[in-house]
Parts: structure tokens; sequence; C-alpha cells
């Protein structure tokens, strides 16, 4: 955990493409459509997580601490890539899991174990209070000493990561898109973006419009170039029906560029259900950021639901 080999590492974003998707929905439309392929900043810290990781763990390692703990659903993508960097840069790490263990484990856990993270499973009833003094003085009692970063990854860090990701798009644009979560991705994405362009954030979670405050809240509200779509989440978090999954399929085969029903799938979903209904004005160019993540479809795939 030495600052100087973490700041190496991270001192060279990856150059990722910028996809062009041909399609007649937007070829139509005199529109641009292009992905900005995040997916393959690296193998296991992939996406928006490279980016939210990054001064988390400059900070974790300038600060003395040798392990870091975070919360994350058994299919998190933030805990296989903390997982992951933790064993590339020498940290313990221990992964708070909302709900029970089931074994055997599932294959994010799996890799995140095999990567040394440690396991402290959570009710649900706990979980919902992960960041009270009762909850965090007992993990303390358990693992010591942590660097604590939130679920998902969000905080003032992580957005400031965050806002390099539009500084890398070599083209001019006027739509950017992204998958909102908990919104630290999106916050960093209005905070680097040209501000005659327009930052929209697709809600995945029901009932978001919490969403605007936290975002807010991230420092973003000086630039009101950013609006957030609460209409396309499905049902909620990890839910999809027959639509999004012909979609995602669909867009999969055409495009050759792998998503999942959790996150891109929904945002992509959003820009051509817009492109439809003839949203975009003429001439328009839309990025479409592809945070990566594909944990989500691996946990599909094995319980044979995809
Ligand atoms: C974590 C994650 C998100 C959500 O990011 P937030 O900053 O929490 O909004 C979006 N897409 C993918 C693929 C993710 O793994």
């Amino acid at each position: 955990m030495n600052p100087e080999e973490i700041k190496n590492y991270f001192s060279v974003t990856p150059s990722t493409p910028l996809q062009f998707i041909d399609d007649q929905i937007f070829s139509e439309r005199k529109i641009r459509f292009f992905v900005k392929r995040d997916d393959l900043t690296d193998e296991h810290i992939s996406g928006n997580k490279f980016f939210k990781l990054k001064y988390n763990l400059i900070e974790a390692a300038e600060k003395g601490y040798k392990t870091l703990l975070s919360f994350g659903g058994a299919y998190s993508n933030h805990i296989y890539a903390l997982a992951s960097a933790g064993k590339r840069f020498g940290f313990n790490t221990i992964g708070v899991i909302r709900g029970e263990e089931h074994l055997p484990l599932n294959p994010t856990l799996e890799f995140a174990k095999e990567c040394g993270m440690n396991f402290y499973y959570s009710s649900r009833t706990d979980y919902r209070k992960k960041y009270s003094d009762e909850i965090l003085e007992r993990l303390k009692q358990n693992f010591g000493e942590f660097y604590l970063i939130p679920e998902g990854g969000s905080n003032y860090l992580a957005v400031k990561g965050c806002e390099e990701i539009p500084q890398r798009f070599e083209i001019k644009y006027d739509y950017i898109f992204c998958a909102s979560g908990t919104g630290g991705t999106l916050a960093g994405i209005i905070n680097g973006s040209n501000e005659n362009s327009k930052v929209v954030g697709v809600a995945v979670l029901k009932n978001a419009s919490f969403l605007i405050d936290d975002v807010k809240r991230f420092k973003a509200s000086e630039k009101s170039n950013w609006n957030i779509l609460l209409d396309y989440h499905f049902g909620g978090y990890s839910k999809f029906n027959r639509e999004l999954i012909e979609f995602v399929k669909t867009f999969t085969s055409k495009s050759n560029i792998p998503i999942e029903p959790i996150y891109t799938g929904k945002m992509l979903f959003a820009i051509y259900d817009l492109a439809r209904k003839n949203f975009f004005p003429e001439g328009s160019t839309i990025i479409a950021y592809h945070s990566g993540g594909l944990q989500g479809l691996k946990g599909l795939i094995q319980r044979n639901i995809w």
C-alpha cells in the first residue's frame, strides 16, 4: 500500500474506444451515437469503479491505513473491484455483504475471496443502518481500524475521480448518458462535463428521486446542465422484463458490446426509447457511458435466469 505505487498505476488512465453505433434509429434522425467503452479500463477494476476508487486508494495509503472496508450486495461490481484493488496494492479488504451467506459462493464473491477479501454478512435490518455508530463499532471490534468506503464507493473522492471521465471524450458532444445507482458517477460526470452539453442520469432504482439531492450534495449543484430520468428502472434494482432482455440481447449481438440489464441495459434502453420518440434534435451527438460491471449478468447466468 505504497501511495506512490497507487498513484503510478492510476496516473495513466487506459484509453478506451469511443465506439460509433451504426443504427437506423439514429441515422434516420441525423443523430450520431457513440458508446464510451470504459468497460475496458481494466480487467477487474473496471468501468466507473476505476475512477471511483482512484483517489480513495491514494488517500487510504497516504493516511497509512492497511485495511479497506466497504458494503455491497452479493453481486456487487464495487465489491469485486475493491477486492481486486486490495490484492493489487496490498490492502486487507473487508466486504460487508447484504444478506446471508450462501455456499458455494457465487462467482463475484468467489473472485473476491481469492483476492483475499474477508466477508461480514449483514442482515437486511442491520444493513439498512450500516453507517450507524453501533454497527461501525461492531465492525471495528471485529476487524480493527479501517478506511471506510461507502456502498457503491460513492463519496467526494469518488466524485473527484469521475470528473475525469468526460475529460477523455475526444469529440464534441451534446448529451452524455450514464446509469445511476448512488449518483456518484453522475455527479462526477456533471462536474467534468462541457457546460454546453446535457448530462442525463438514468436511475436504476425505483423511487430514486433522492438522487437529485444526493447529486447536489456531491457538489454538482453549481451546474444546471443535468437531469435524471426516474422511469426506466423496470420495477427496481436488478428487476427487468422480457422487453429489456430482448433489447439487451439484440444490442449486444448487433454492436458486439457486452452489456447487462441492471445498469447499462436500462441506460441504453432509455436512449433508444427517447430517440424513437424524437426527443433528440437533428444533428445531436450522444455519448452513452459504458460503466462496465458485468457481475450482475454473471449472477443471472449462474442462476439460469439469463
Ligand atoms: C456501480 C455501477 C453504477 C452506479 O454508479 P453510481 O456512481 O453508484 O451511480 C453504474 N454502472 C455500473 C456498471 C456499476 O457497476
